[in-house]
């Protein structure tokens, strides 16, 4: 069989970064797994990003939780949630897929699991996501919070923080306060061989209810792959992609038959068609075709992906928007 053009996707704009650590792996004949793996790793180590890994923001409590997953086929996959003492989820998720016959380790269990596999422990609160969790914590305006049924809510950090560097590192629309108290490096590759693969790791969503464990660290919430059928990963509000199965539901439609774009466009649909959406909710997802072909579709505007092949090196908007405004009756562009 000839070698296939090899393809890497991966969500936001620090998706370039992982793209740009992961590719040279691609290039050289890796696999799609060492390549999703490298570009997690590569932005939960950068303390700046505040979505992922060390220096991701806090639960309510103050304290940082980790979820991540990997997949290669429902054979072959794993996450774990709830670390809060280790810094790569992707990898220690990949341990639990080649070491064990589980699916998920959670919390305590996911940690002795680490120490065991030699993963060293590390403190994960940053100085700067402490301080932006104290402005959280004092900010009268988190009191807005009874629509949420009296718990803090998500709040729009960037009211709170002010510009840090990252925030410049964004695109304009991406800072817009839906996309902001959250962000998950979710990544989806095909390597020379063929072989599919996907990751995704978060630190979930900021300042969330201690023990709250979204969509990416479940296999078919934030992650499915199938080489059959297809892959999907997404980022944003999880509880909306956990309320749909959103990942699995867009591979099912690939196996149906839709094209990446129409089944990126129908899961976020059936978002909206099944859940309450609250303003500050979004939702990003992709989707990839085993021969390569990919779309994305996003619950609002602001949702980028990054995408690095033979020919190409870009940044690119979702293909669909559901609500490119802030008008709800709007239609799918
Ligand atoms: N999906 C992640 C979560 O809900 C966060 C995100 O991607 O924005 O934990």
């Amino acid at each position: 069989m000839p070698p296939v053009r090899p393809i890497i996707l991966s969500t936001w704009s620090f998706g370039r970064i992982a793209n740009s650590a992961a590719w040279p792996i691609l290039c050289a004949g890796g696999s799609a797994l060492d390549a999703v793996e490298r570009a997690c790793i590569t932005v939960e180590d950068d303390p700046t990003i505040d979505s992922v890994g060390r220096g991701g923001l806090p639960d309510a409590s103050g304290r940082v939780s980790l979820d991540g997953c990997v997949m290669l086929s429902p054979k072959r996959c794993a996450g774990v949630c709830f670390v809060r003492r280790f810094n790569h989820p992707v990898s220690i998720a990949r341990r639990v897929m080649e070491q064990t016959h589980h699916v998920l380790l959670a919390g305590d269990g996911a940690e002795a699991f680490s120490e065991a596999q030699g993963f060293a422990p590390v403190e994960l609160l940053t100085d700067e996501a402490r301080d932006v969790w104290h402005k959280w914590r004092n900010d009268p305006a988190q009191l807005r919070g009874e629509r949420y049924r009296g718990w803090l809510p998500p709040c729009n950090v960037e009211e709170v923080s002010g510009m840090s560097d990252n925030r410049q590192r964004l695109a304009a629309d991406e800072v817009l306060p839906h996309n902001r108290s959250h962000d998950t490096i979710g990544v989806l590759a095909i390597d020379t061989r063929g072989a599919m693969a996907g990751a995704c790791s978060t630190s979930g969503m900021a300042f969330k209810v201690p023990g709250r464990v979204g969509d990416s660290p479940i296999i078919g919430h934030g992650l499915y792959v199938d080489p059959q059928a297809g892959a999907a990963v997404a980022t944003g509000t999880g509880e909306l992609l956990m309320r749909t199965c959103g990942c699995f539901l867009a591979v099912e439609l690939m196996r149906q038959g839709a094209s990446p774009a129409d089944a990126a466009r129908q899961a976020i649909e059936r978002i909206v068609n099944s859940c309450d959406i609250f303003d500050n909710h979004q939702v990003g997802l992709i989707t990839l075709a085993p021969d390569g072909a990919w779309s994305s579709a996003a619950l609002r505007s602001g949702f980028r992906v990054a995408v690095c092949t033979n020919d190409a090196d870009d940044l690119t908007p979702a293909a669909a928007v559901h609500l490119p405004s802030s008008d709800p009756a709007e239609p799918l562009l």
